[in-house]
C-alpha cells in the first residue's frame, strides 16, 4: 500500500483484486466494466490493427482523434479548442495526470486535492517533490466547506487537482463549488488540472466542466479517457486539453512517460467520440439502473448507502452494522463472503482516513446477473 508519506507500493486495486481472485469472490473493487463497450468501436480497432496501423502515433496523438476531442467539447459543453495546440492524446488519464503534475509541479510547490483522492494523485505528486495538501469532501454529501476552502491554499499553492464526478465518493461538484474554486485557484495563481473522466457517467445532475466557469479556460487543463465513457479501460487512451502553453508543457513530459499512445485504437476511439447522443445518455441510464440494484442490495444487508450522482461507485458505511473498520473488513470480505470492495481510507491521509474509516467503496459496473448474486452474498454478511 502507498504509505502516508507518498512512498510507493503495490496499490490498493492491485491487493484486492488479487484477494479477490483467490477466493473466487465477485469483484466489485476495482473499477472496470465486465462488458466490452461498443462491438463497431472494437471493429474499427481491429480493421485498423489488420490494416498496419501498428507502428508510433505521432507523440501527440493522431489528428484525427485530437479533432474528434475537439468536437466533442464544443458539442457537449461549448468549449472551443484548436486540435493543433490545445489537445494531446495520452496513454489513458494517468499520464495526462502525470504528465501534467511532472511538468507544471516540483520541490517548494504545494499540489492541493480535495480528500478522499483518487491513489494516483498522491502517488504522482510524490514522484514530482511537491507537498501534497488536502481539503476534506464530508458526508453525507461529500462537498468542500466553502467558508473554509480558502485555508487550504496560499502562496506555494501550485496546482489544484478537481476530480469531478468523483472517484471515490461519487459526488458531483455544484456550480458554486467550482466557481469557489475557480475564484480561490485564480487569488493564488494556481494551475486548476481538473480529471473529468466520469463526465457521461451521471444520475441526474449536468456535468459542469470546470473550463467552462467564467475565468477559467486560462489556468484549467482538462483531463478524460475513453475507458470510462467507452468502457475499454485496456485500450488506455486518454486526453488532455487547455491552453496552448500548459498543453505543451505538459507534451514535453509525456515524451518521456510513453512517447506516443496506442495506434490503433486512437481512430475508434474519434469515432467513439462522435457518435450520437444517445449513446452517452444510454450508457448513463443502464449505469443508474445498476447502482439501483447494488445500492437496495447494500442498504437490504444493512449498510448505510450513500447513492452516487456519478462514477459506477457506491459508497457504503458499516458502522451502522457495528463494524468501525471498513479496511480490516475489505481484507476479510473475499474470504468471507465472496465479494471484494475497496476501504475508502486508501484514498486519504492519516487525518482523512480517520474520518472515513467506516467506508467501503463498491463498483456497480457490472452485469445485472452479478450484481444481484453479490446482493445475495452481501446479505449473508450479519
Ligand atoms: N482518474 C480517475 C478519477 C479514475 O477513476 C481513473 C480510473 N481508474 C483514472 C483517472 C485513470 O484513467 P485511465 O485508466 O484512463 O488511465
Ligand atoms: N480507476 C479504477 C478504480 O478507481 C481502477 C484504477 C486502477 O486499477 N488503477 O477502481
Amino acid at each position: 500500500l502507498m504509505g502516508p508519506d507518498g512512498s510507493l507500493g503495490v496499490t490498493i486495486f492491485e491487493e484486492i483484486t488479487t484477494l479477490a481472485m483467490k477466493h473466487q469472490a465477485i469483484n466489485l473493487g476495482q473499477g472496470f466494466p465486465d462488458e466490452d463497450g461498443p462491438a463497431a468501436l472494437s471493429r474499427l480497432a481491429q480493421e485498423a490493427i489488420a490494416s498496419g496501423q501498428n507502428q508510433y502515433a505521432p507523440g501527440k496523438g493522431i489528428l484525427d482523434l485530437r479533432t474528434a476531442v475537439a468536437e466533442h467539447q464544443d458539442r457537449f459543453y461549448g468549449i472551443s479548442l484548436d486540435p493543433e495546440h490545445e489537445v494531446i492524446i495520452t496513454t489513458g488519464a494517468t499520464e495526462a495526470l502525470a504528465a501534467a503534475i511532472l511538468a507544471l509541479t516540483g520541490p517548494g510547490d504545494e499540489v492541493l486535492t480535495f480528500e478522499p483522492f483518487y491513489d494516483a494523485y498522491g502517488a504522482l505528486i510524490g514522484l514530482s517533490g511537491a507537498t501534497h495538501t488536502t481539503a476534506p469532501l464530508l458526508a453525507p454529501d461529500f462537498l468542500p466547506d466553502l467558508s473554509t476552502l480558502e485555508a487550504s491554499f496560499g502562496s506555494r499553492t501550485k496546482m489544484v487537482i478537481v476530480n469531478n464526478p468523483h472517484n471515490p465518493t461519487g459526488t458531483m461538484f455544484p456550480e458554486a463549488v467550482l466557481t469557489e474554486i475557480v475564484r480561490l485557484a485564480t487569488k493564488y495563481d494556481a494551475v486548476i488540472v481538473t480529471d473529468e473522466v466520469y463526465e457521461h457517467l451521471t444520475f441526474g445532475p449536468r456535468h459542469i466542466p470546470v473550463a467552462t466557469l467564467p475565468g477559467a479556460a486560462n489556468r484549467t487543463l482538462t483531463i478524460s479517457s475513453a475507458g470510462k465513457t467507452f468502457s475499454f479501460t485496456g485500450w488506455k487512451i486518454g486526453w488532455l486539453s487547455g491552453p496552448a502553453e500548459l498543453v505543451a508543457a505538459a507534451r514535453t513530459v509525456k515524451q518521456f512517460l510513453s512517447y506516443s499512445s496506442g495506434t490503433p485504437f486512437q481512430g475508434a476511439i474519434a469515432a467513439g467520440l462522435r457518435m450520437d447522443a444517445g449513446y452517452f445518455t444510454d450508457a448513463a441510464a443502464t449505469l443508474a439502473h445498476k447502482r439501483d440494484i447494488l445500492g437496495a442490495g447494500l442498504r437490504a444487508a444493512g449498510f448505510d448507502v450513500y447513492l452516487p450522482q456519478g462514477t459506477y461507485f457506491i459508497n457504503a458505511d458499516t458502522s451502522a452494522m457495528g463494524i468501525t473498520d471498513a479496511t480490516a473488513l475489505a481484507r476479510r470480505l473475499p474470504e468471507l463472503i465472496g465479494v471484494a470492495a475497496i476501504p475508502v481510507p486508501v484514498f486519504c491521509h492519516p487525518e482523512g482516513a480517520e474520518r472515513t474509516r467506516s467506508l467501503l467503496r463498491f463498483a456497480f459496473c457490472k452485469q445485472i446477473p452479478l450484481l444481484e448474486r453479490a446482493a445475495e452474498r452481501l446479505a449473508t454478511l450479519q
